[in-house]
């Protein structure tokens, strides 16, 4: 027995070694820089793809030091939002031509909400945010909204359905709760947005590369989301928004810098938007992160969504299971629902002294997190997580809470 089995429970390392020989993308770690530790912070940032620092290296010694300005034609650099736009759609359910890279979640936020109260027109004068969003969207919400001359109303994202009418221009909804690892029904929400002749405008950050979102199919409008988390695009790398192709003519960024420009090297006074999903751009793209981020979509090469889902909730299932053989009974307190559909990739546990038995789980090699004031935040990346990190994540909580 090796020295990460001492002390479990018989059934449940044998289990997780079958569920892990029967694991179709276990071979899948193997393109990722990882070590012992129990990596369950995937979902805050993602862990580096192998192929990365080569590609990096390139990127500066030749495509910069060597091609200069060369490289924003023949490296692609010019092209490179929409090119890993493209990339990345895939992955979220959408068709080409739709995605964008480029700057920060909360910029993207913006962009996108200002843009949908915009489509909405004059008569509609509230806009909805999800009461538990991330906080930067709600902040950049209430800025939103004062600009736009909108009152901005916060509302549980299961209360939407009831709350949209007649006055509402836009909906903003984070699609995973970032706490508590719900997942928000993000087809009926839409289609309830639709009903009131609202926009929805969609937060994917906890969703992209963990289950599959949909985007096209349940019609949504705007949505952004990050490519840290899941999609292990490094430390900064850069978002990205999604503009339904139907409404791009209508997207009138509030953030019309010389990218989205019609004709960007004619210089001129006038601005005149680009057709297409372009029209998210803003100034010069941040080539560095972005093409690092191109590598590490690598990994998902003829990797499916539907598969890392079905992996993912078997994960969080066995998860919760072990820590009711490992924890006390009622020493911790899970605030994921039980129901998958209601899931996203992560369990939230709340705890007494949660920031205390994170620090002691991470010096034992179990790599969470905590978020104030009492949640013990645990993410399931299945490129990368297998059965047996799950098993002895949860017995050295176990033998940390004792
Ligand atoms: C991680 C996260 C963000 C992060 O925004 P940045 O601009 O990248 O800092 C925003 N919204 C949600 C829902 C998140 O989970």
């Amino acid at each position: 027995m090796s020295e990460t089995e001492r002390g479990g429970v018989p059934e449940l390392v044998s289990e997780a070694a079958e569920s892990d020989a029967a694991d179709a993308l276990r071979g899948l770690r193997e393109r990722f820089v990882l070590d012992e530790v129990v990596y369950l912070d995937g979902n805050s940032l993602g862990a580096l793809p192998a192929e990365v620092p080569a590609r990096v290296e390139d990127v500066v010694r030749r495509q910069w030091g060597e091609l200069r300005i060369r490289s924003w034609e023949e490296s692609g650099w010019w092209t490179a939002p929409e090119r890993i736009g493209d990339r990345i759609a895939p992955l979220v359910g959408a068709a080409r031509g739709q995605i964008v890279v480029g700057d920060s979640t909360s910029v993207n936020v913006f962009k996108a909400l200002v843009a949908a109260v915009r489509m909405a027109g004059e008569g509609r004068d509230e806009i909805l945010v999800d009461a538990t969003t991330f906080p930067t969207d709600g902040y950049i919400a209430e800025s939103a909204a004062r600009m736009t001359g909108r009152a901005l109303r916060p509302v549980a994202p299961a209360d939407v359905p009831d709350a949209v009418g007649d006055r509402t221009a836009a909906v903003l909804l984070n699609h995973v709760d970032y706490r508590t690892g719900r997942l928000h029904d993000l087809p009926a929400l839409t289609a309830a947005v639709h009903a009131a002749g609202a926009y929805a405008v969609w937060d994917l950050c906890h969703s992209a590369g963990a289950l599959p979102v949909g985007l096209d199919e349940h019609g949504v409008d705007l949505a952004v989301g990050c490519t840290y988390k899941y999609l292990n695009g490094g430390p900064g790398a850069p978002a990205y928004l999604y503009v339904r192709a139907e409404l791009q003519d209508r997207f009138d960024s509030p953030l019309p810098g010389w990218n989205s420009h019609a004709e960007p090297f004619g210089m001129r006074a006038g601005y005149e938007p680009v057709a297409g999903a372009r029209r998210g751009r803003v100034g010069t793209p941040d080539i560095l992160s972005m093409l690092a981020l191109e590598a590490a979509l690598e990994v998902w090469d003829g990797v499916s969504v539907e598969a890392v889902r079905a992996k993912s909730l078997a994960m969080t299932d066995f998860f919760l299971r072990c820590v009711g053989a490992y924890v006390p009974q009622g020493r911790v307190v899970s605030l994921t629902p039980a129901a998958h559909a209601e899931r996203g990739s992560q369990v939230a546990l709340r705890c007494d002294d949660a920031g205390d038995v994170m620090k002691r789980l991470i010096e034992r090699g179990v790599v969470g997190d905590f978020r104030h004031p009492d949640v013990l935040r645990f993410g399931f990346t299945p490129l990368y997580v297998g059965f047996a990190d799950v098993e002895r994540a949860a017995r050295v909580l176990g033998e940390v809470v004792r």
